[in-house]
């Protein structure tokens, strides 16, 4: 029913390491990437993926294919489900029934490409043969930036004339229209007449994750304004998506291990010349979801270069703020502020790759700047500032992903405030704003046990069959969250591998409108975000009507087996403090009647 051409739409924008690199762990090996096969068992990898080609080819069990068969096969998606995971994430929407999608439209993408792929070879070879290039090299000799960098990142020129573009391209014989929405043309109002959108600039070619020119941005070689101009968005170019650099930063460091995000492509072009050739650039916006979401599917270490003013700080604080529900453990995110008068670029000429990286290690930690930001307008020695601190804090806290960074994040705020991480947490659950039924605190010893009840006794695939099951039917008929009372759920929070159930519950008890959309949007973000989809699809066994009763069962059981846990944690913790008061042979009567439970330190 779905037109071949949106499929290949759909893979020609997908990256197909990004989609395999969320199960395979993959190295950079030349041109392609390699790693362990995922279809049969192996010690050497012989599995490799072409990101140009957009396939992947084991050369141990011939598996073949592309993103979407890589879905099909591996993580066991329906066709269906499978494109319209990868359709969304490129921002496209599965054409609905009877809904033909306009063939013009693709074409038009497919022409636009092809469009930016010209002119891109003509701007490099105008910095190369055109009579004025000069004006070109020196600008860039004048920013110390060599030959090889400007191949590196294929930088061109565009020379100061009104039709030189559009004189080239007319020996193509594109079509007018597509040309115009391409973006390289701006068209006079009211008249046939365009002329080209870039002149007398240094132009940067803008890729996507392919290395597809997907844009420019141009600067401005002689005086005048704008100094800086980007193409306006165009069928193939989303601002809030794309960053300049990344699809270099990628090629050029086989084992990219951070990033730092900075503002310019001459910071981008200056860091790499200068040995750094992990710096992105952000197109002119603030830092969007889109990009932390992207960068940290590459790096698990980000780093935002900001100016050290109060224009920097503001930024600075932007971007902490959309990077807070992405800060899983083992991710990190810390802030470079740049002295006055000095960005990267002049910063990184002035003091080399040693003064740089230098800097760079001793950057301001999340940590530090998330406090010192909110500490600046508060007096922390009175009683009234340590309340505000805490009650700006706690709601931002709640946005980071449950873990031992979330964790140390409270226990942070609680020696600043003087309060202990327990009340810390069932203040914030009263600031929460969610609407008319509030879920209470979260019990302290179900939080304090959570690490404990990570080794635990019910088999992992039953537990696992279990859970999948609730979501299933909870997807299906959301109602079903009425069965239990919102505090009898809390104590599911105490189990991680019970994250999607509980906030997935929580989520339903706390919205007036529901429907999976609603659910898939707000979950969009989660690692388990595909396992939730599976989930909707699941076939389920029962009758809809079966559905209360098996529910009300599996959370049963949940709940029973937690409360066992968390006694029995209870009682360990009695037992290790009464411990020091003991003789030695009550001690050993202890170890006897304990039999088989290891007591630390008796
Ligand atoms: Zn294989």
């Amino acid at each position: 029913m779905i037109p071949q051409d949106f499929i290949e739409e759909v893979l020609d924008r997908t990256d197909i390491v990004e989609i395999i690199e969320a199960s395979v762990v993959l190295k950079k090996m030349g041109k392609n990437y390699q790693g362990l096969c995922p279809f049969h068992k192996e010690k050497t990898p012989s599995f490799t993926v072409s990101q140009d080609k957009g396939f992947y080819h084991c050369f141990g069990c011939n598996a073949h294919g592309g993103a979407l068969k890589f879905l099909q096969e591996h993580l066991r998606m329906d066709f269906i489900p499978a494109l319209e995971m990868l359709a969304e994430r490129v921002g496209m929407k599965l054409p609905q029934q009877d809904e033909v999608l306009p063939r013009q439209e693709n074409r038009e993408r497919r022409v636009i490409y092809e469009i930016l792929e010209h002119a891109s070879k003509f701007y490099k070879e105008q910095l190369r043969t055109n009579s004025t290039r000069e004006r070109a090299v020196e600008y860039l000799k004048g920013r110390g930036l060599s030959g090889h960098i400007a191949r590196d990142f294929d930088l061109g020129y565009s020379v100061a004339k009104w039709d030189s573009l559009q004189t080239f391209m007319a020996s193509s014989n594109f079509e007018r229209v597509f040309l115009n929405n391409s973006g390289m043309l701006v068209q006079r109002d009211g008249s046939d007449h365009s002329y080209d959108r870039f002149r007398d600039r240094i132009m940067f070619p803008i890729k996507d994750l392919r290395g597809k020119v997907i844009a420019f941005g141009g600067r401005l070689i002689g005086d005048g304004k704008p100094k800086y101009l980007n193409s306006p968005e165009t069928p193939v170019f989303q601002k809030g998506r794309e960053l300049y650099g990344l699809y270099e930063a990628r090629r050029r460091t086989p084992h990219l291990e951070k990033i730092i995000v900075v503002e310019g492509y001459m910071d981008v072009l200056a860091l790499a010349q200068n040995g750094i050739p992990y710096a992105v650039a952000t197109l002119g916006t603030a830092t969007t979801d889109n990009h932390i979401e992207r960068l940290f599917r590459f790096v698990s270490r980000i780093v935002f270069c900001f100016d050290g003013d109060e224009a920097g700080r503001k930024a600075a604080w932007k971007a902490l703020d959309a990077v807070l529900p992405y800060l899983q453990d083992g991710r990190t995110v810390a802030f470079l502020f740049l002295p006055d008068e000095e960005d990267p670029d002049s910063l990184v000429r002035k003091e080399g790759k040693d003064g740089f990286e230098g800097r760079l290690s001793k950057c301001t930690s999340f940590t530090d700047f998330f406090y010192s930001h909110l500490e600046s307008s508060l007096d922390m020695s009175t009683p009234e500032g340590k309340a505000s601190l805490s009650k700006m804090a706690m709601p931002l806290v709640d946005q980071i992903p449950k873990g031992v960074f979330k964790q140390l994040m409270v226990n942070s705020l609680s020696s600043r405030v003087g309060l202990t991480s327990e009340t810390l947490i069932s203040a914030s659950a009263s600031y929460q704003k969610r609407k008319s039924r509030q879920s209470g605190p979260i019990p302290p010893s179900s939080i304090k046990n959570a690490v404990t009840l990570a080794k635990n006794d019910i088999p992992k695939s039953e537990l696992g069959g279990q859970v999948d099951r609730a979501v299933s039917m909870l997807l299906k008929q959301p109602e079903l969250a009425d069965l239990f009372e919102p505090e009898e759920y809390s104590l599911l929070k105490a189990d991680e591998r019970l994250s999607l159930l509980s906030d997935l519950l929580d989520f339903i008890m706390h919205e007036d409108i529901l429907s999976p959309e609603i659910i898939f949007k707000y979950f969009n973000d989660r690692p388990d975000f595909m396992r939730l989809q599976q989930l909707a699809k699941k076939e389920q066994l029962l009758d809809i009507s079966q559905f209360a009763d098996e529910f009300k069962g599996i959370v049963r059981l949940q709940l029973h087996r937690l409360e066992e846990e968390s006694k029995k944690t209870d009682i360990e913790n009695l037992l290790q403090r009464a411990i020091g008061t003991l003789s030695s042979e009550e001690k050993d009567l202890i170890r006897r009647y304990h039999n088989g439970h290891s007591l630390k330190n008796v």
